[in-house]
């Protein structure tokens, strides 16, 4: 978020006002913080404390969302000291869903879960064909980057870019940009760990 804060801050000015980036940044600069000077050996309470962490420091409508993501995946590897992908798998899936009942929004609407839902649909259906977990992370970000590509002709239904109506269209959604670079990232992560 860090690296990318002027770009999500460049789309989210063409069609919304221009803070995307520096509320991301500033949320997730708040998480690592917050993870550092508390760690927990329970991923899910460490899932809960980043969305506590975004609800209270991130403003917009992407704060209580991407709160709600994180919260919601927190509950679902509630005890949990290990994610397996089904695991990781199962607390995207409630994690999104959560966004879905929060925000109201449906797919191509443009907005974060025109890459979140098609991100777990790819993992999902990657783990069911028996694919290794490097290869699920790599199609659900790819799946994320397509459907993030897919926003820019799209007209905003849901959020600030709804106001523009038609002249929200030809550009790309911040906050499906802002996912993808999540799942992205996760994918990166979690595959230099022992290809785990
Ligand atoms: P704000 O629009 O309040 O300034 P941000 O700029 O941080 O908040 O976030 C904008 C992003 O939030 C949009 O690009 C879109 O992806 C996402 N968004 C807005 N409303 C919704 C919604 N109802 N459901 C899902 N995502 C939404
Ligand atoms: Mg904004």
């Amino acid at each position: 978020m860090a690296e990318n804060r002027s770009y999500l801050t460049e789309l989210d000015a063409a069609i919304g006002d221009a803070d995307h980036g520096i509320n991301m940044n500033r949320g997730m600069q708040a998480v690592v913080g917050k993870l550092d000077t508390a760690p927990s050996a329970d991923v899910g309470a460490a899932l809960k404390t980043v969305g506590m962490t975004l609800v209270s420091t991130v403003g917009g409508a992407s704060g209580p969302l991407y709160g709600t993501l994180f919260l919601q995946m927190g509950s679902s590897a509630a005890g949990k000291s290990e994610l397996s992908p089904q695991d990781w798998s199962a607390a995207l899936s409630a994690g999104v869903t959560g966004v879905r009942n929060r925000g109201k929004a449906e797919p191509g609407d443009k907005t974060m879960l025109d890459a979140l839902i098609p991100a777990v649909d790819a993992l999902d259906a990657a783990l069911a064909g028996g694919a290794a977990f490097d290869e699920a992370l790599q199609r659900s970000a790819e799946a994320a980057q397509r459907g993030m590509e897919a926003t820019i002709p799209l007209v905003a239904r849901k959020g600030r870019a709804s106001y523009l109506g038609e002249r929200s269209a030809n550009h790309q959604d911040p906050g499906a940009t802002s996912s993808w670079l999540l799942l992205r990232t996760a994918a990166e992560t979690f595959t230099a760990k022992d290809g785990q």
